[in-house]
């Protein structure tokens, strides 16, 4: 008997027929001797249905009203997978997050898990119960409800599995794993069985949204069994075929992912550019320009600074697209007075696009290689930023499917290495 943790995303629980599947799924998982947490996604669309009618009132809500509504979404999946377990005869409970306890910082809308209650949890389990646990969201210090970010309900349930000390933690989603790349995108793309925690991480950073990126950072932080594997099959298949379905995070080197050099493609559409011209080349210019950018708690992605000539140089910083006017507006007022820059320019339409793999550190000629697959396709590169296990570039936005295609065909990713 083991202590398994399912995650079920929105697509997985998107209509009641899909929760009633998910319910016989996790059934068979009890039925077998296990005890299960299970940590579901609102319904597919609720979050996003939920969030534009907060924005049909204002385009500057307040976070914490934000959370407040957008948190109901997994209140109602899970209490409705508890009704459908009852109904099946399976015993089960849902929680929302602030009555576990799931603590958080009070970083409304990106809130961090501090830590989680588990004795309630554990007693139930020791009763016979299944436990759902609402996924995206906790509670802070003051009572208030938090959520964890886009994505968040796959940090909820590594999160949880780490703190219950469980066997594995099963991320059940609308695709049989983690692929080189989205098979939406790329119709070549392979399944991995296994995937390096490392290389995860850099995948779940540059944009896969197969796992959000600090789910991983937990699956590291505390050595938590993470598999990704579909929720779509039929419920009923055989729990060892199940149980070695999908793709596994892996935390031995050797593993890497089936020793490929570049593993996987991952891409972030939604990027955003702005450039300061003119800036003066002197000590403390990088910290004035990125230092309101940074309290206003926007990520900086990619900087260039370039060559100064006369003592003046073009600073250029990506940020999440949805965050460019913020960045924009902060910067006007400061880019001829504090800064004293000549101008600034931006640009909303860009892209990311990044070939990762642990391979790289012994392997040369990857950069050339993907510079190369780029220019034969006229793709222009805008910015460039590299780690030792990943290359990534800039580009406009409208060239990022080919981009991801053609390089998936160069680096041959569809055949297994
Ligand atoms: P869920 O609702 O289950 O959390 P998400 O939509 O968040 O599901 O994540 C699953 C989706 O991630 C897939 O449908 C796929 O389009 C996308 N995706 C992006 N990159 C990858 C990848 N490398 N491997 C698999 N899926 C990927
Ligand atoms: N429902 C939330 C979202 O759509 C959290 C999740 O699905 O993981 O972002
Ligand atoms: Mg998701």
């Amino acid at each position: 008997m083991a202590l398994i943790v399912h995650k079920y995303g929105g697509t997985s629980m998107g209509s009641v027929e899909r929760i009633l599947n998910v319910a016989k799924r996790v059934t068979k998982w009890q039925k077998a001797g296990h005890q299960v947490v299970v940590v579901p996604s609102a319904m597919s669309g609720e979050t996003n249905r939920l969030l534009s009618l907060a924005k049909e009132i204002t385009a500057d809500a307040d976070p914490r009203e934000l959370d407040q509504i957008a948190s109901t979404g997994e209140q109602v999946s899970s209490g409705l997978l508890a009704l459908a377990l009852q109904a099946q005869g399976t015993a089960a409970i849902s929680y929302a997050g602030w009555q576990v306890v799931i603590k958080t910082d009070s970083a409304h809308t990106k809130a961090r898990i501090q830590g989680i209650e588990k004795d309630k949890v554990l007693q139930d389990l020791a009763n016979g119960k299944v436990v759902v646990i609402t996924g995206f969201q906790g509670v802070d210090e003051l009572g208030n409800i938090t959520t964890l970010g886009r994505g968040g309900s796959d940090t909820s349930a590594v999160a949880i599995a780490a703190a219950l000390g469980a066997h594995e933690c099963l991320i059940y989603t609308d695709v049989d794993g983690v692929y080189t790349t989205d098979p939406r995108i790329c119709d070549e793309a392979r399944r991995l069985e296994k995937i390096t925690f490392e290389e995860m991480m850099e995948m779940a950073s540059l944009g896969s949204k197969v796992l959000q990126i600090r789910s991983v950072e937990f699956a590291g932080k505390y050595r938590v069994q993470t598999r990704v594997l579909s929720s779509l099959t039929d419920p009923m298949i055989p729990l060892d075929v199940e149980m070695n379905s999908g793709t596994l995070i892996t935390f031995e080197e050797e593993n890497n992912m089936e020793a490929a050099v570049i593993s996987g493609i991952a891409f972030a559409r939604d990027e955003a550019k702005i450039t300061v011209l003119g800036v003066p080349d002197r000590p403390g210019i990088a910290y004035q320009i990125l230092g309101p950018i940074a309290d206003a708690m926007i990520d900086v992605d990619m900087i260039i600074q370039n060559q100064s000539v006369d003592g003046k140089t073009d600073f250029t910083f990506t940020v999440p697209r949805s965050d460019y006017q913020r960045a924009l507006d902060i910067l006007k007022s400061k880019v001829q007075t504090h800064i004293a820059a000549r101008d600034m320019m931006g640009d909303p339409k860009v892209s990311k696009v990044s070939v990762v793999g642990v391979g790289m550190r012994s392997h040369v000629g990857i950069a050339s290689k993907m510079f190369r697959t780029l220019s034969e396709e006229g793709i222009n590169i805008q910015m460039i930023s590299t780690s030792e296990i990943k290359i990534s570039v800039l580009i406009d936005e409208k060239y990022m499917e080919l981009a991801v295609r053609s390089l998936h065909k160069a680096f041959e990713l569809e055949q297994r290495p």
